[in-house]
């Protein structure tokens, strides 16, 4: 903004034209929606997408949305290969099903906050109305687990300047990702495992949802192509050496 004020004090004694006047405000309009849609520019608040730093090979597994019904079977597979994974839980589907959630935690995976709601319109929710989000969620996190948790996965990967104070006010690491499967989108099972393959380098984190029997059987396959390629699936907290709860 400070170049078009700029650019209106230059206007005065040189001609310029108006659409120099747009370019500036464009290009603005262009960056804050990149760095709104896309968690990993880290535009409006650091948010943790990878560990570069990460020497052996170990990828941090995640899921968004539950607990549902299908995270019963997500904890099966996660049992039986033996991994350990981080569930970013809506506050609402907490209180739908508190025994899956607290299978969750009984089975050693971390847990974090997904905001109480998951609203489509949390991105538009002013700085005050996300941090009761927040804070419901906690609430219902530190009921079932005594923890507070200390992990914020911001639905849709949509971060924003409300959003931005929340998360100060509440003191919450911001957890992305830097492989998305698209699992709630591409339908076929194989294209999925292939993105989430071409992608999987040491010291990833990868979003799936446990929403869907699709993304089980995704799991399945990912789990035996990681034990093949001598993957370790660790939790979100250990992958970035951060704490995932309060002390
Ligand atoms: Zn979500």
């Amino acid at each position: 903004m400070l170049v078009v004020l700029l650019l209106i004090i230059l206007s005065f004694f040189v001609a310029i034209a108006w659409w120099m006047f747009l370019l500036p405000v464009l290009l603005w309009v262009i960056i804050t929606g990149v760095g709104s849609a896309f968690i990993f520019t880290g535009y409006h608040i650091k948010t943790y997408c990878k560990n570069t730093a990460v020497k052996d090979r170990k990828i941090a597994i995640t899921f968004d949305d539950g607990p549902t019904p299908e995270t019963t079977k997500v904890l099966d597979l996660l049992k039986k290969h033996n991994a350990k994974a981080t569930f970013f839980c809506i506050g609402s589907q907490i209180e739908k099903h508190p025994d899956i959630f607290k299978a969750i935690l009984d089975d050693g995976h971390t847990v974090g906050n997904h905001t109480y709601s998951h609203s489509p319109k949390v991105g538009f929710f002013p700085a005050q109305k996300f941090r009761e989000e927040l804070e419901i969620t906690n609430g219902l996190i530190e009921k079932y687990s005594g923890k507070k948790s200390l992990f914020f996965r911001p639905p849709f990967g949509v971060t924003n300047p409300n959003i931005a104070k929340a998360v100060k006010a509440t003191g919450h690491y911001v957890i992305g990702w830097n492989i998305r499967s698209l699992d709630t989108v591409i339908k076929g099972e194989n294209r999925l495992l292939n993105r989430i393959k071409k992608r999987l380098t040491p010291g990833s984190i990868i979003l799936l949802h446990d929403t869907s029997q699709k993304t089980v059987n995704v799991l399945e396959q990912l789990l035996v192509l990681l034990e093949q390629n001598k993957y370790e699936a660790v939790t979100v907290n250990q992958l970035l050496n951060i704490p995932a709860y309060e002390e």
